[in-house]
Order: C-alpha cells, then structure tokens, then sequence
C-alpha cells in the first residue's frame, strides 16, 4: 500500500476506533444494530485466513530450497516466542502478585460458566494432538491453524526435494500468496468503517458506558493488573525491536493498522492477513514475513499467557487459597503451554484457562468471576499477541537474514 494511503488509513481507522467507543458508549444496546458492517470486514478477514498461511508459509519454505535451512529460523523463532511469552507471565505474575487484585472479592456466588463446561478434560497433551490433525479440511472449516501449517511445513519439504518438478508447483503458491497480499490490501480500506462497527456493536451489546463501569469496577483491580501488566510488556517488546535490530517508532507506526484491527476483532487469527500486510510493508524480508508470522499468530501469544497467569492467581485470591511457590512455577509453566494452545479467536484464553486451574486444583467456578469483563481485557490481550509476532518477524529477520533480499 502506498505510504500515503497508509497514513490516510490508519487516521481514518483511529476515527473508526473513537467514533465506535463513544457511540457504543452513549446510545448502548441501538448500536448493535451497526454490528453487522463489522462482521462484513470480519468476514472478510477471516475468508483469507485459510488459503493465505497454506500458500505463504508452502511458498515462504519452498522458496528457501533446502529444507535444512529451515532449521535455523525455525529453531530461532521458537526460541524468541517462548522466551517473550515466559518474560509475559513473569511480569503477569509479579503485577498479581503487588497488587492482589482478587483479595476480599465475594466468590460465593460462582457457578461454573456453560463456555468451559466439558473441558475439563483438557490436558497438555491435548496440545500435542492440535498440531497434527487427521482431517486437513475438518480443521480448515474450523480454523484450527496449527494443522494447516504442520501440513505445510511437510509439504513444502516434500517440494523441495523435487528439484524442476517442485518447481511449477512451488511458483504455483507463490502465485497465490501474492494474490491473496492483493486481497488484503484492498480489505484493508474497509477497515475504518468495520472496525466501527465491531466496537461500537460490541460495547452496545454490554449495555452501554455505564452498565459496562459497573461491571467493570466489581473486578476493578484486576482489570488494574491485567493492563498495566500489558503495557508494561509492549514496552519490554518495543525495547526488544529498538536493542536487537534498531527499530522503534517507525516500526510500530507501520504495525498501528494491524494492532487497532485486533483491538477490534479480538482476533488475532482473523488480523493475520493485515499483520502480513503491515509487517512486509515495514520492510520485513517475504521469507520472515510467510514463515515466523502464520507460526506466531498460532504459537505465540504472549498476552493471553499473561492474562492467564493474572486470572488464575486471582482466583486464588478471591478464593483465599494461598498457592505455594511451587504452585506458582506451575502456573508459569501452564500459562505458557495453555498460550500456545489457544487459538487466536475470541475469548480463547477464558477457555484455556481451565488447564491452569487444574493444575493447580483452583476451582474452575471462578472464571464466572471474569466472565463480564473478559470480552474487554481481550481485545488489550489480542492486541499484544499481534504485537509480539510484529516484533518477532522483525527480531528473527535481523537474526536470521534473508541473503536474497
Ligand atoms: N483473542 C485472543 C487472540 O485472538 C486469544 C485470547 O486470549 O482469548 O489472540
């Protein structure tokens, strides 16, 4: 996208933004009504999805020639995304632990919310077992992302071996890739109006401003923590990009228009095509951009874990359970798997969250606790998770450059 457009863009997306806040605020529950134009441009993301990480990362890895150099950007970016995610949780942890938000909050009422009922059951092997996937199209339907992209890696190294005959079909998903890059461009001029439609449909359906201050100053520390927890790791990650490869401003500048369609979609899935986007448009090679970004949005989420470290310490809290430190090293450790297990949709990390309770024997009732206030943390919690794959594509490209480009 022109420079130019892409400033115009972004102006207009931030009017977009104000605009769905302070309607969705004023006149509440009539601006649902609105809610459908942003699931126009939520469509249209989402359509994208499937066909942009098959074609991006089989091209982006064909396109290295030889599979074993897979190794080291891969191996790379796997170390960058679980050490961000672990530098999340520990400020998470060190937040809830400063200003115990849950402490003298009246959990007796708490059911078990219908959302988590029957996954009880989720485990860590669970998490293994999303990866590979019998039925590519089952998983396809379901915008299970992991399989597709394990599929491709495969296939692309399969391609790889094929020498001219790999060839054709290699150039064949590149051509799609750039088709698809096209697409994403073009959608991203509807983003302004859509993603006014998302907030405003969205807080209208919480009643308006003031039903939503109520709900949200009964669990008004917590809401405390978890943002200042945030924020505190968008600057650990803007430090990141400024140490290891020079970047700063301009970078995030050129992220804004991915990160604002998080905040409004709460979905980091149906973000990736614009943070594709943004990230080559920042100057980041196509190698990185195909490979690191599809994995991230999957993998690496490093304000769902975050969250998910506050919520569960909360509930300890509110419930008045004193978790020793092994017990916390526990909750580290599952709010980091329970992160790469989420999906990058709405309100994924509420459902994951049972598999930290139940590693450390919380009470499942107290999600019912967030439940109000969890459609609003997550749009804050998705924007990190695509600014920690922005900054990621950005890291392992400086450490692991691509020669051709
Ligand atoms: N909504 C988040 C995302 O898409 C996942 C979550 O934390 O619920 O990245």
């Amino acid at each position: 996208m022109p420079h130019k457009h892409a400033v115009y863009l972004l102006i207009a997306i931030v009017i977009g933004v104000v605009a769905g806040i302070a309607s969705g605020w004023i006149w509440g529950p009539a601006m649902q009504s609105v809610a459908w134009i942003g699931n126009v441009f939520l469509n249209l993301l989402k359509m994208m999805i499937v066909p942009l990480i098959v074609a991006a990362v089989i091209s982006g890895i064909a396109s290295l020639g030889d599979i074993r150099k897979l190794g080291r950007i891969g191996g790379t970016t796997l170390l960058f995304y679980v050490t961000t995610t672990g530098i999340a949780v520990f400020i998470g942890m060190v937040m809830v632990n400063l200003i115990q938000p849950g402490v003298g909050i009246d959990a007796s009422a708490a059911e078990i919310p219908a959302k988590v009922i029957g996954k009880e059951d989720t485990g860590i092997s669970d998490i293994v077992l999303l990866m590979i996937q019998p039925n590519l199209i089952e998983s396809a339907a379901n915008t299970q992302l992991l399989p597709l992209i394990f599929f491709s890696i495969l296939f692309a190294a399969a391609l790889t071996t094929l020498g001219d005959a790999g060839k054709t079909v290699t150039d064949f998903f590149c051509g799609i890739n750039d088709a698809m890059m096209k697409l994403v461009v073009w959608v991203m001029y509807l983003a302004p109006i859509g993603i006014f439609g998302l907030v405003a449909g969205r807080l209208g359906k919480a009643g308006g401003g003031e039903q939503f201050m109520n709900e949200i100053t009964a669990v008004g520390l917590h809401v405390v923590t978890v943002l200042s927890g945030l924020a505190i790791h968008f600057i650990v990650l803007f430090i990141i990009l400024l140490v290891v490869t020079g970047r700063g401003r301009a970078y995030l500048t050129g992220m804004m228009r991915a990160l604002l369609t998080a905040f409004g979609t709460a979905s980091s899935a149906a973000t990736l095509p614009m943070t594709m986007e943004c990230i080559r448009e920042n100057g980041v090679s196509k190698r990185s951009v195909q490979f690191v970004t599809p994995l991230g949005v999957t993998i690496n989420m490093d304000g769902t874990a975050l969250y998910e470290a506050c919520a569960a310490m909360f509930i300890a809290q509110a419930y008045g359970i004193d978790l020793t430190i092994g017990q916390q090293i526990i909750v580290f450790i599952t709010a980091t798997l329970a992160a790469i297990g989420a999906a990058g949709i709405p309100e994924a990390g509420l459902v994951t969250l049972v598999i930290v309770l139940e590693a450390v024997g919380l009470p499942l009732e107290g999600i019912a606790l967030l439940l109000a206030v969890d459609w609003f943390l997550d749009r804050f919690r998705t924007t990190v998770n695509v600014w920690g794959d922005s900054v990621g594509a950005a890291v392992v490209d400086k450490l692991v450059p691509d020669k051709r480009e």
